[in-house]
């Protein structure tokens, strides 16, 4: 996949901007807070809807203005031309809801989950470090974007589950008070503006309904419930053994060490990754079952793919909390890679690769580990110096560990040096003040 064009209108700093852009590597450079990172989120924003940095498009729209528009055109690996565009305008009146509009190929895309997978590209930016640090809600989403974009089935089964969860949520809460309850039946309009990514954070809104026996609805309220829920663990255990095999791999790769990277996923208790879809069903309702007189008692459910989480061990001990700041990074990088080999297999499509600050913070090993695995692929990469991008194209295999610090040795030991090919083309823009300035092509400086 190669993106050809992007235009911005009043996204974050940018006022307008179109881009016209070949296949090979862009190196966007500038000082901080000018709009680096604004345009790769605006490129990514193109692959599900989903800011890397926020679910609230509010933040997206420049300030003082109402609206933002961000549109792509790209060309898939099989030769065909398209273009994804997205449109969000903030509530216009007090009462009224913003409204969010897709298109793909200039159509109008009426459901949220029929632009997923359109567009591919991989985002390894800073605030990734949070998938391995942060609360299990980073990691939950991580592995939600990353199947939803490969299976519009399982988004569309994230917003069953989001729908069932708060009618049945409403239930439990009714049966304590005995009052009247609300039902939520609105989850994939377009105009929801927040994505099921984010539904954990948000209030669902609601219409209201009156059952007459709230506490007869709940076995079929579980019923539904349990069934959703064994789709969507099937498919997330499924994911999670590929995951945990793609990235231990490219840990290896990338580090050249044996440290052994495994990736669980930790849901109810009894849960395995080789049961079936039915064991699971029969699983989770009996643990709604058993659990339920405290669930009336919370008004909440309990357990279920909104509480799991993932957790990550390098040699056997959970690397949130014994893995050192650079081992955590280099986790983050192992999953991104494994996230690369996963679309790239399930599509068929090389995804397009944006690099958002990343290489100052890898020493010379994992960089150019990083740029033989990136180097196929359409790049974008931000940077504050260019210097720190490419510093030396040289990778001694006899001697990845050893970094910056003796690059002149390395220099004579070139002989037994395995020459990295970057990309055909390497094309620089200065950024500044939301505005890019193209300084054309520079040969490969490899
Ligand atoms: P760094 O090198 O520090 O990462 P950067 O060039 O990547 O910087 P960005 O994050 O792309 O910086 O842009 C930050 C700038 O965008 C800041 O000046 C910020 O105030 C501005 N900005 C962010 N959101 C908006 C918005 N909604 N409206 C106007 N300006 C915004
Ligand atoms: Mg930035």
């Amino acid at each position: 996949m190669r993106l050809c064009s992007i235009e911005l209108i009043n996204f974050r700093n940018y006022d307008r901007l179109r881009l016209d852009v070949p296949g090979g590597t862009h190196v966007f450079y500038g000082a901080n807070a000018q709009g680096k990172t604004n345009l790769l989120e605006a490129i990514y924003l193109c692959t599900c809807a989903r800011s890397h940095r926020t679910g609230r498009d509010e933040e997206l729209v420049k300030h003082g203005c109402d609206f933002y528009r961000v549109s792509i055109h790209f060309i898939t690996d099989r030769g065909l031309r398209e273009s994804v565009a997205l449109e969000y305008k903030l509530a216009s009146s007090r009462g009224s809801k913003p409204t969010r509009t897709i298109y793909y190929n200039d159509l109008e895309v009426s459901r949220l989950s029929d632009m997923m997978g359109l567009f591919h590209a991989i985002i390894f930016a800073p605030e990734d470090l949070q998938i391995v640090k942060g609360g299990p809600s980073e990691r939950r989403r991580f592995l939600d974007v990353l199947i939803s974009r490969t299976d519009r089935g399982y988004f569309r089964r994230l917003q069953d589950f989001w729908r069932v969860i708060g009618q049945r949520n409403r239930l439990l809460k009714n049966l304590k008070a005995r009052g009247v309850l609300n039902v939520n039946d609105t989850i994939d309009r377009i105009s929801d503006c927040r994505t099921v990514f984010d539904q954990e954070n948000g209030d669902l809104s609601t219409e209201e309904m009156i059952f007459p026996d709230p506490r007869a609805q709940l076995d079929i309220w579980d019923e539904q419930l349990a069934s959703i829920v064994s789709e969507i663990l099937k498919k997330r255990l499924e994911i999670t053994e590929k995951l945990s095999e793609y990235a231990s791999l490219s840990l290896r790769h990338l580090t050249s060490s044996q440290e052994q990277l495994d990736i669980h996923y930790k849901g109810i208790s009894g849960l395995d990754k080789d049961m079936s879809r039915e064991t699971i069903e029969q699983l989770y309702l009996e643990r709604l079952r058993r659990s339920r007189d405290d669930e009336i008692f919370r008004g909440s459910t309990s357990s279920g793919p909104h509480r799991d989480d993932l957790l990550f061990t390098l040699n056997g001990v959970d690397a949130r909390l014994y893995s050192s700041q650079g081992q955590q990074r280099s986790i983050v990088l192992s999953l991104k890679i494994a996230e690369l080999m996963l679309l790239t297999k399930t599509t068929g499509e090389t995804p397009i690769l944006l690099l958002d600050d990343v290489m100052s913070e890898l020493d010379h090993s994992r960089r150019t580990r990083l740029m033989e695995v990136i180097q196929e692929h359409q790049v974008f990469l931000t940077c504050t110096d260019t210097a720190q991008v490419f510093p030396t194209a040289n990778l001694d295999v006899g001697d990845e560990e050893s970094g910056d610090k003796d690059q002149q040795s390395k220099r004579s030991k070139s002989k037994r040096s395995k020459r990295v090919r970057w990309s055909d083309h390497v094309f620089y823009y200065e950024v500044f003040e939301g505005s890019v300035k193209p300084e054309g092509q520079r040969p490969a400086e490899n």
